[in-house]
Order: structure tokens, then C-alpha cells, then sequence
């Protein structure tokens, strides 16, 4: 454990810290509240053993700011009485301490502390990494990796915030993989769940950084391509369309006899600003044009007349 110890009496600060790396943790000393604070913020220590009167920010003080500073981590504090004055400790937890010692420190006394302290921190670590793992797993399509249609919502909505309040553009392409229902018919299941990943990898491989590909739906994918007017996102959308005509899929359903996708765009742009809703909605409209047209086509919505 990285641990904080916070004293602006000497001898306490010196006893506690011989305890800590007695113990075979890291100690960092403040002395006195303000300094912890700043320690705090800039170190992230595991557990913090605080004096409770000290001038400037008091224990109480720093307990309270801390656990108001906690989000996804947790510290362990032990409040510092002096004479283990009932009001204080029972002030000191109140604010946010998990025990206390009183003064004179007694090594011992202290040492336990510190074991309780770290089971309980290492507790909290594993909890955060199971937090993370689930939230992770949440956001993410399990057959193809890429994010799924729940990410897909949050960022396009942040997308959208930022583009209204700085008036930059966007596009979204709407891909739809051509006579998949008769790939499943002819050959399985199975090989349609092998189709749907190559084609994932395909579409992720071809994207700035900048850009995000999500599974939207079953064979449908949804592509965010922030900063840019529609001539830019036509070209990417063409150059995966080919990506995925020359993956070589072999489709005897398809009049090309490959697996191909077909991809409608919308934009939002300027003399087109239109909600997020409203984009998918014209993204699939332009996406149904390119199935009329026979499939394996790129089309850009109608709404955006200079980009045809
Ligand atoms: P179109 O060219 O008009 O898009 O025709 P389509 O056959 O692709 O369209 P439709 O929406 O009728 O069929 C989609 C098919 O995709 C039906 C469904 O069985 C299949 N599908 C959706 N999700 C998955 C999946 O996760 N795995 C597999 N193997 N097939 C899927
Ligand atoms: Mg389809
Ligand atoms: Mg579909």
C-alpha cells in the first residue's frame, strides 16, 4: 500500500512512519492537513493516517474532503486522537473514518490497523476491476469485439453536444450486409457468425482514429465519422465498400458471388444541422436507396444536395 501520514507533531509522524515501512509499505509524510490534501490529490495513497487537530485543515476537514473526492477508489483512514476523546473519534468517523488510535501511538496498536487496512483496500482494487471488466463487457459486442449499439447511443449523443455547441460536422454510415438472410440459408449459421466478424475487422481496419464503427444490429453496422463534411465520409464508405467486395466471401446468393455491404450516410453539416434521430433515420433512408439500387452501392442521403 502507498500510505499517507498526516501529523504536524514530530515524534507522531516519525513513530507512524517507521510502523508503515516496518510493515513493508510506502509512507509519504504531510505535515499538516493542507499539504495532506495536496499529497492526496497528487499521489492517490491506498490508506491515510491523520491527526485529527492540526492548524490549517484539521483531520475532520481532510476525512470529509476525501471522501468527497472518492469516485471509483477507496481510501482507508485511521483518525489520530489524543486522548481518545469520545465526541472526536465519533466526529472523526462521521467524517469518514474506518478507525481511529489515540496518542501516544503505540506501534502495535498501529500495525493492525494497517492490516485491516489493506485487506480492505485490496478488496475495494478487486471490486473496481470486476466494475470495469462488466462496465467494459456492457459496451461491447461479444462476437465481433467492436462497440455495441448501447456505446453507440452514449457517444452519439456526445458527439452531437459538442458538434451543436462548437458547429462542427459530422457524418454516420448505416451498413447493411447484402443477402445475408440467403448466406445463413446456404451456409449456416455458423459461417454467417464468421462473415459478420471478417467484415467487422474489415470496417475497424478502415477508419481514423478519430472515427468509431459499432455492431448496430444483427448485420448491420453503424460507422461515426466526427469532422466531416460529407466528400470525406462518402470516400471512406466507398473504400471499405471495396474492402468488403475483395474480402472474397464466397455468397453463390449474390449477384456479385461474394459477400458484399451496402451503406447510406447522412451528415450534419452546415445548412443541414438535424438531430441525431433524425440522421440515423436519414442514414437508413439513404441506405434502402442503395439496396434499390441493386446492392454492393454507397448512397448519401438526399438531404445533403452538394454532396451528390
Ligand atoms: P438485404 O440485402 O436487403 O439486407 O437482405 P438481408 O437478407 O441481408 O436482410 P434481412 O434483414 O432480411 O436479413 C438479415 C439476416 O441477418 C437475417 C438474420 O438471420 C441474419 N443475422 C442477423 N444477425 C445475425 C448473427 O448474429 N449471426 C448470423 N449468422 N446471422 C445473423
Ligand atoms: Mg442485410
Ligand atoms: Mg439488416
Amino acid at each position: 500500500m502507498r500510505v499517507l501520514v498526516v501529523d504536524d507533531d514530530r515524534g507522531s509522524r516519525l513513530v507512524a512512519k517507521a510502523v508503515v515501512e516496518d510493515a513493508g509499505h510506502e509512507c509519504i509524510v504531510a505535515e499538516d492537513g493542507t499539504a495532506a490534501w495536496e499529497l492526496y490529490q497528487d499521489f492517490h495513497p491506498n490508506a491515510v493516517i491523520t491527526d485529527l487537530m492540526m492548524p490549517g485543515l484539521d483531520g475532520f476537514a481532510l476525512c470529509r474532503a476525501i471522501r468527497a473526492a472518492e469516485s471509483d477508489t477507496y481510501t482507508y483512514l485511521v483518525v489520530v486522537t489524543s486522548h481518545g476523546d469520545h465526541a472526536d473519534v465519533l466526529a472523526g468517523m462521521e467524517a469518514g473514518a474506518d478507525d481511529y488510535v489515540t496518542k501516544p501511538l503505540d506501534p502495535f496498536t498501529l500495525q493492525t490497523r494497517l492490516l485491516a487496512a489493506n485487506r480492505v483496500t485490496s478488496l475495494h482494487i478487486e471490486l473496481a476491476r470486476y466494475r470495469d471488466a462488466l462496465a467494459a463487457q456492457a459496451r461491447t459486442d461479444p462476437l465481433t469485439g467492436l462497440r455495441n449499439r448501447l456505446t453507440m447511443t452514449d457517444e452519439l449523443e456526445h458527439l452531437h453536444n459538442s458538434s451543436e455547441r462548437y458547429g462542427q460536422d459530422y457524418c454516420l454510415a448505416m451498413c447493411d450486409l447484402d443477402e445475408f438472410k440467403s448466406f445463413n440459408d446456404l451456409y449456416g449459421h455458423q459461417a454467417g457468425d464468421a462473415a459478420i466478424k471478417a467484415v467487422a475487422a474489415t470496417l475497424a481496419g478502415q477508419f481514423r482514429e478519430a472515427d468509431a464503427v459499432y455492431r448496430y444490429g444483427g448485420e448491420e453496422f453503424l460507422v461515426l465519422l466526427p469532422n466531416q463534411s460529407g466528400p470525406g465520409a462518402s470516400a471512406a464508405l466507398e473504400r471499405t465498400r471495396v474492402a468488403v467486395l475483395r474480402l472474397g466471401i464466397p455468397h453463390s446468393g449474390s449477384s456479385f458471388g461474394v459477400l458484399t455491404i451496402s451503406v447510406g450516410i447522412s451528415a450534419n453539416i452546415e445548412g443541414h444541422r438535424v438531430s441525431s434521430e433524425r440522421l440515423i433515420h436519414e442514414a437508413d433512408d439513404a441506405l434502402y436507396e442503395a439496396k434499390a439500387e441493386g446492392r454492393n452501392a454507397v448512397v448519401f442521403s438526399e438531404w445533403i444536395p452538394q454532396a451528390q
